[in-house]
């Protein structure tokens, strides 16, 4: 599943609803809301009214802000174990979840790591054993709807935390590589991290954490699931990447139907390929596709020529194909 988080301040219901509203419509499937304060935790009430999706509360630091977002109706606790401090605390978290039948991901952070036992383990062994404590902690108290997130910026410290945890517990584990930065290349570190792990068949739901609004996140995250085909999701744009063969602007030309096919959210597979000579070929699995020449250019469907059209139709003569194809 696809997660996301709000950046609002959670007091503001009605923006937090707004930007939940905003995810919902990109698909996301859980949203986190951060919560700092009592006012923040007791908003949960009313911005629950306004969400479709469930609701998780992102504790730090102080147990009663947890038993109050419970109270307050929240569908699922992140807790961060390393900062959360004595074992009552969190005991007293896991009872009252019990009693609602709420989930907790224990979540920990690379950067907020309890002390280290033993100074020679690596982070990701820091960070599982970490983990650890808090399960057997939760599971003394009969406690095991948990999840668990075992989140660093570093990527092979992320996968290494992840493959081991994976081997150890039963509990449904949720990705992240975390603080990854602004779209561009925060893209390209969640990606490679999220995605190893998922090709290695480990995680449950995922979170791209970047700087940037959480709707960037969320298409980034299928994106991701897509490259793996663990999703369908909206449209594929395959496009070439252009050469001395092309004679359009394939690049303005991808734009273009990558804009258009943003209005879609069916699944189709759309190719944009630069010339003639390679297009259909390359572009053989996709369901609607052009393969520009020299003003015009030939129109295809699963690899097969269907049409030639002149280079001021281009995008409408494609669009008008994929319209006709999830109609
Ligand atoms: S499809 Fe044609 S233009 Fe595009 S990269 Fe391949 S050879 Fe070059």
């Amino acid at each position: 599943m696809v997660q996301s988080m709000t950046k609002t301040d959670t007091r503001d219901v009605r923006a937090t609803i707004e930007q939940i509203k905003e995810l919902e419509d990109c698909g996301c499937e859980l949203v986190r809301v951060a919560v700092p304060d009592a006012e923040a935790a007791r908003s949960i009430s009313s911005i629950k009214e306004g969400a479709s999706i469930p609701v998780i509360a992102d504790i730090h630091f102080d147990y009663r802000l947890a038993l109050m977002a419970l109270e307050a109706g929240a569908d699922g606790l992140r807790l961060n174990p390393g900062n959360i401090g004595e074992p009552e605390k969190v005991k007293a978290v896991a009872l009252a979840a019990k009693e609602r039948s709420v989930p907790i991901r224990i979540g920990l952070n690379a950067g907020s790591l309890p002390k280290a036992a033993d100074p020679k383990l690596t982070v990701a062994q820091r960070m599982v054993d970490a983990a650890l404590q808090q399960i057997q902690l939760l599971e003394s108290l009969d406690f095991d709807l948990i999840k668990v997130s075992l989140k660093a910026f570093d990527v092979p410290t992320t996968i290494e935390a992840y493959q081991s945890i994976a081997g150890k517990v039963p509990y449904p584990l949720h990705l992240g590589v975390t603080e990854s930065g602004l779209p561009g290349k925060g893209v390209i570190r969640s990606a490679v991290g999220i995605g190893t792990l998922l090709y290695m068949g480990i995680g449950d739901t995922i979170r791209v954490s970047l700087t940037a609004h959480p709707r960037e996140e969320v298409i980034a995250g299928y994106e991701i699931l897509k490259s793996l085909d663990l999703r369908q999701h909206g449209p594929v744009l395959v496009s070439c990447p252009s050469c001395g063969r092309a004679d359009v602007d394939v690049v303005k030309l991808a734009e273009e139907v990558e804009e258009q096919l943003a209005k879609i959210n069916k699944p189709i597979k759309v190719a944009v390929m630069g010339c003639e000579v390679n297009g259909p070929g390359e572009a053989r699995d996709a369901d609607v596709g052009i393969a520009c020449g020299k003003g015009r250019a030939v129109l295809f469907k699963k690899g097969k020529k269907v049409g030639v059209v002149e280079e001021k139709d281009f995008v409408v003569a494609l669009m008008r194909e994929v319209e006709n194809m999830i109609s």
